[in-house]
């Protein structure tokens, strides 16, 4: 039996987008010094939001001097206990404005607005609560309570909104003062935090957020007055980043990319498996850092796994992102999905099988149908690097063993998830994956008490949890 779907879209009226905007430094949008603007759109329809700064380099001075200026006079010298007053009341403004945030951030980006709604903007609010509870007791963590003074914060698109929480709640309480620049096709939702910070009354200078590509990123991480560089995005963009830090004595963390391995034992529920699976690399368009886009399956299983994998994939919604209906938005920009388009072409070139899920692609916008690669072998390009798009790529194993080695035979070292009856199994299997974060019978879960992290090209460092304050204090000489 099939059913029709009325649509259910979100208002658009709740955001009020501005036609421009400028940056926002010590308190206040300003308009730049040396810079220029660019266009943000929205990818599921391609209309231009509204107009951007891209910073320039002075701008970034401009940016630093103000939060350096904010360390010295208010912020290092606020008790934690007072800091945390500041974290609270910026977690319960976004809560105010979950609706207003889930709206914009998934016009920005494309993402289904049931994510951004249930997912993103929750736990960019839990971000901020968790942290404000450290904040008069860092003490007790473990690392001093030295903050670094001021941290350059650099974040990707694909979680706008939670990867600026991550960043800035554990900086904020742990006493730094910060310039965070999002990335240039998602800024919507950092300049509104920046409203948030004015409504929450944070001094001036505290939260700085410089909006521009690449370029204003690498005026910021070299900028010499930056104490912190905290990093998220390509593996590629942070092995850049760490030759530029390399001989100062700035602190530096890296959250890169992943090929994370979702591991399915025979004796698994293969149902729930299955809809781990699909939570696993479908979730946010596969634009997830540790999205589960190695599909291991046991051999025994292989056949069952599959079907009832494509059964579920072909009832999968792809289309208008605000539509609460809809389980698969828009690919953020072209660009990514002329890359996702560029490895998939790899896979079939290889000789590995492609099936898509069969859903009409809107006419308008950036998209990619739900799709599954089998035959896959370890030497294949999808098997080894990162799509970060809705490809999933299928390899088989007969022994624990096997599945260790298979799993573990990438240069990432993100994520993975076991799916077995055995807690024993899981257990033997969590000691021995190279993974920062291990997911049993579940994936793709995040909470803000729970450190996360990679090893290897995905990374160093942990955001989350007693150990993401030490990537805020300085706990050497
Ligand atoms: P990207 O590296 O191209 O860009 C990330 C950010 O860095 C953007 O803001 C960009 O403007 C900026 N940037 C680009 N060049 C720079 C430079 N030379 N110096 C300073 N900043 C620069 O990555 P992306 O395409 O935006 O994001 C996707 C990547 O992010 C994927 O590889 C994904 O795995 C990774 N990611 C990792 C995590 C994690 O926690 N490990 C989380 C989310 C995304």
């Amino acid at each position: 039996m099939t059913f029709d779907y009325a649509p259910a879209p979100e208002s658009r009226s709740v955001v009020d987008i501005a036609p421009s905007y400028g940056l926002f430094i010590d308190g206040e949008f300003v308009d730049p010094i040396d810079g220029a603007t660019f266009k943000t759109v929205n990818p599921a329809t391609e209309e231009a939001l509204a107009e951007v700064t891209e910073a320039g380099p002075l701008d970034v001075d401009r940016a630093v001097r103000a939060a350096r200026t904010a360390y010295r006079t208010t912020w290092s010298r606020m008790p934690g206990s007072e800091r945390a007053k500041y974290l609270y009341r910026i977690a319960r403004l976004i809560q105010e404005r979950s609706r207003e945030l889930a709206v914009l951030e998934t016009l920005d980006n494309g993402k289904p607005i049931r994510e951004s709604r249930d997912v993103d903007i929750p736990l960019a609010a839990a971000h901020f609560f968790y942290h404000a509870g450290w904040a008069d007791k860092l003490e007790y963590a473990g690392y001093g309570t030295r903050a670094y003074g001021v941290a350059g914060q650099v974040i990707p698109w694909n979680f706008p909104l939670l990867m600026l929480a991550w960043k800035i709640a554990p900086a904020l309480a742990c006493g730094n003062t910060v310039v965070l620049k999002p990335a240039e096709t998602t800024p919507l939702t950092a300049l509104a935090f920046a409203d948030i910070c004015r409504q929450a009354d944070l001094p001036p200078g505290v939260v700085n957020i410089v909006t521009g590509d690449g370029a204003t990123g690498r005026a910021l991480v070299e900028h010499p007055d930056v104490d912190k560089v905290a990093f998220t995005g390509s593996t590629e963009v942070g092995r850049q980043i760490q030759r530029a830090v390399a001989g100062t004595r700035k602190g530096l963390t890296l959250e890169l990319g992943g090929k994370a391995a979702n591991i399915v034992f025979d004796d698994a529920p293969l149902d729930e498996a299955v809809e781990g699976v699909v939570n696993g690399i479908f979730f946010n368009q596969g634009h997830v850092c540790c999205a589960g886009s190695r599909l291991l399956v046991q051999e025994s299983v292989a056949d069952e796994v599959l079907d009832a994998l494509k059964r579920r994939l072909s009832t999968l919604r792809l289309g208008d992102p605000l539509d609460k209906n809809t389980d698969v938005g828009a690919i953020n920009s072209a660009e990514q999905r002329a890359r996702i388009e560029e490895l998939v072409r790899a896979g079939d070139d290889e000789g590995a099988e492609r099936w898509s899920a069969a859903c009409a692609l809107p006419e308008r916008g950036w998209w990619f149908p739900p799709t599954v690669f089998t035959g896959v072998t370890q030497a294949h390009r999808i098997a080894r690097e990162e799509i970060f798009g809705p490809v999933l790529a299928v390899l088989t194993f007969r022994t624990p063993d096997e599945a260790v080695e298979k799993a573990n035979n990438t240069p990432f070292g993100l994520s993975a998830g076991v799916w077995s009856e055995k807690g024993s199994r899981t257990l033997w299997m969590a000691s021995r994956l190279r993974a920062g974060v291990i997911w049993a019978n579940t994936f793709n879960r995040f909470d803000p008490a729970a450190p996360f992290g990679g090893y290897k090209e995905s990374g160093f460092g942990r955001e989350g949890g007693r150990q993401g304050l030490a990537a805020y204090l300085r706990t050497e000489g």
